[in-house]
């Protein structure tokens, strides 16, 4: 057994989980917010949560940004554009020029 360095943690909702690393995310919280709506869920997890940061959490709010401005956000990395501008023309919509 190697648990020695793993720490239990006990997020703000109550899941427990080890973790090894200092990184405080709970598995359990990450998969609850995978959303509904699809488009986040694509992305990576820093780019997911850079959009969420900045209260992007639909594809309307996405489209009063430019390509420019999303890739100022901590975190959103340029592969995600081509995802993100594929996503939003599927939807009739398309990033601010
Ligand atoms: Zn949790």
């Amino acid at each position: 057994m190697t648990t020695s360095e793993k720490n239990l943690r006990i997020c703000e909702k109550g899941h427990k989980y080890f973790k090894s690393s200092d990184c405080p995310t709970c598995p359990t919280c990450e998969q609850e917010r995978r959303p509904a709506n699809g488009f986040l869920s694509m992305l990576s997890a820093p780019a997911r949560r850079a959009l969420e940061n900045n209260e992007i959490t639909s594809l309307q709010e996405l489209s009063t940004y430019s390509e420019k401005e999303i890739l100022q956000f901590h975190g959103m990395g340029p592969a995600s554009i081509p995802k993100l501008r594929f996503v939003l023309k599927e939807n009739g919509l398309s990033f601010r020029n």
